[in-house]
């Protein structure tokens, strides 16, 4: 009877889970997408203790509050910029979460099992404590990337790719020495020979993934939690953990998919660590001259313009100027000024980023359009605002064959009439690629926090 309960709220659960998915897939609909992953996971968290018959209760319960309450505590503190850090985090602890459930499932099994399950059951520990250990260290090595405490350059150590396949190799081997070993010391030493090696593989595989490339290796990670939280569901026989993590792996492996071809780089070659990669060889510093603009002159620029193109970048997150866009883009557009935002897939330093900052402003969908639907209208465009972003509007991508984001597409905003950066300095963007946008002809520094350049456009534009 309650196991009968438990498969239809599992199955509920599960529905509920897809619903989410499908809901966070549009930011007009991503509210209630989070509303039902949240009534999935109530659900399957109930259901989960029923079925148990509230076994462990206590503990369960402890856990949940304690864990529960250093979530609240975290998310209310994180700032919009740290998302992305967070996030990385948060994937570690689910690779954690499945490497100690695979160690304790190994040192207490369940119940007694005839050889044959016993040989099952052995293998899903092994993967799962394998998945679980990548997943870790990996999203550690992320998570300090992001946080700039390790550098954007990939670490191009030489036979890298000898020492990524060596060590799986021996990974392999010492899986069958441990699924074949009767339980003991043998197993344990080999199980955790394997979870060092992953660790290290996990640091390795992450640490030749260059800056620009870094959302690939977030949303990887993402889907590697995925795939370790079902082993974890097969482990403890959980069909509701199982279709969870597909859900993650699958729908991670899929955006990773997308942003791969979004950024023209080989999804095999960043999931084995930058293969094929080369370093770079860029060594010319963009040439010309930079010419600074002032308030005024910009304000005067956007009067007189009737094509006007937005582009967002991590700058505008970081000063979060989004709600004075969004007044300015009011006020051109009562003015007759046709105003639109270009969003390369990587802006920011999570996917969706400026889709989610510009919804948050009120930013109409319908003038938001993707790299790919405004590309070929910067021609047409009188004055681009580039508002604290650089590498996805570097020309360097499709210039410079030597540079380290070369071939990723951008926003080729430097065909417009006039082009106005809005940054504090010339300082490189998360790619360490200097941009020969700021030197073009063309190119207007605006120099000075997007937040205050934004808010001094808009009194402009008020009074004049
Ligand atoms: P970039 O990191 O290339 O550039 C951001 C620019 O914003 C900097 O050059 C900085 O210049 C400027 N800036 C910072 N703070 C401010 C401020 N307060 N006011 C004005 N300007 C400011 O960002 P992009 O969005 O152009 O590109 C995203 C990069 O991040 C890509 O390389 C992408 O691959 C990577 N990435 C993206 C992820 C994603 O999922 N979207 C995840 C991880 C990495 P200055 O200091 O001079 O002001």
């Amino acid at each position: 009877m309650l196991g009968g309960i438990g498969n239809m709220a599992w199955l509920g659960s599960a529905t509920l889970f897809i619903l989410s998915l499908r809901g966070l897939s549009h930011p007009a609909s991503a509210r209630r997408g989070n509303l039902f992953g949240i009534c999935g996971m109530a659900i399957a968290v109930l259901a989960t203790l029923l079925v148990t018959g509230g076994a462990g209760l206590e503990v369960a319960l402890g856990a949940a509050l304690v864990g529960g309450g250093i979530g609240a505590v975290l998310a209310r503190r994180v700032e919009m910029t740290q998302m992305p850090q967070l996030v990385a985090v948060l994937h570690s602890f689910v690779g954690l979460a499945a490497t100690l459930i695979a160690v304790a499932s190994f040192l207490s099994p369940a119940a007694a099992m005839s050889a044959v399950e016993r040989g099952i059951h052995d293998t899903e520990i092994y993967i799962g404590a394998f998945i679980g250990t990548v997943t870790f260290s990996g999203s550690i090595v992320a998570f300090l990337k992001l946080q700039g405490t390790v550098g954007g350059k990939p670490l191009v150590l030489p036979g890298r790719h000898l020492m990524n396949a060596v060590a799986l190799a021996v990974c392999i081997a010492l899986g069958y020495v441990f699924v074949g070993a009767p339980d003991g010391p043998y197993a344990l030493a080999a199980l955790g020979a394997m979870c060092a090696i992953a660790a290290v593989l996990g640091v390795h595989l992450v640490m030749a993934i260059g800056g620009a490339d870094m959302p690939v290796v977030v949303s990887m990670l993402n889907s590697y939690s995925g795939w370790a939280a079902a082993a974890t569901g097969f482990m403890l026989d959980n069909d509701l953990l199982v279709t969870t993590g597909a859900l993650v792996g699958s729908s991670g492996a899929i955006l990773s998919y997308i942003m791969c071809r979004a950024m023209n780089r080989s999804f095999v070659s960043v999931i084995l660590g930058g293969f094929g990669a080369v370093a770079s060889t860029s060594s010319a510093a963009p040439q010309g001259e930079v010419v600074a603009t002032s308030v005024d002159e910009v304000g005067a620029l956007l009067r007189d313009a009737s094509e006007v193109v937005i582009v967002p970048g991590y700058g505008m997150a970081v000063a979060q100027a989004q709600s004075t866009i969004s007044e300015i883009t009011r006020r051109l557009r009562a003015q007759g000024v046709r105003v639109r935002f270009g969003i390369h897939p990587v802006a920011g330093r999570l996917p969706g980023h400026m889709n989610v900052l510009l919804a948050e402003a009120k930013v109409p969908y319908d003038i938001v359009l993707e790299m790919d639907e405004i590309n070929e209208d910067f021609t047409n465009t009188d004055v681009v605002l580039v508002i604290g972003a650089n590498d996805i509007v570097n020309p360097g991508a499709q210039e410079d064959a030597g540079s380290p984001i070369a071939g990723m597409p951008v926003l080729e905003v430097w065909k417009a009439r006039t082009v106005v950066v809005s940054k504090r300095s010339m300082a490189t963007g998360y790619a360490g690629v200097d941009n020969p946008l700021f030197y073009k002809e063309n190119t207007r520094m605006l120099f000075g926090d997007a937040k205050g350049s934004v808010d001094a456009l808009l009194r402009q534009l008020e009074t004049a």
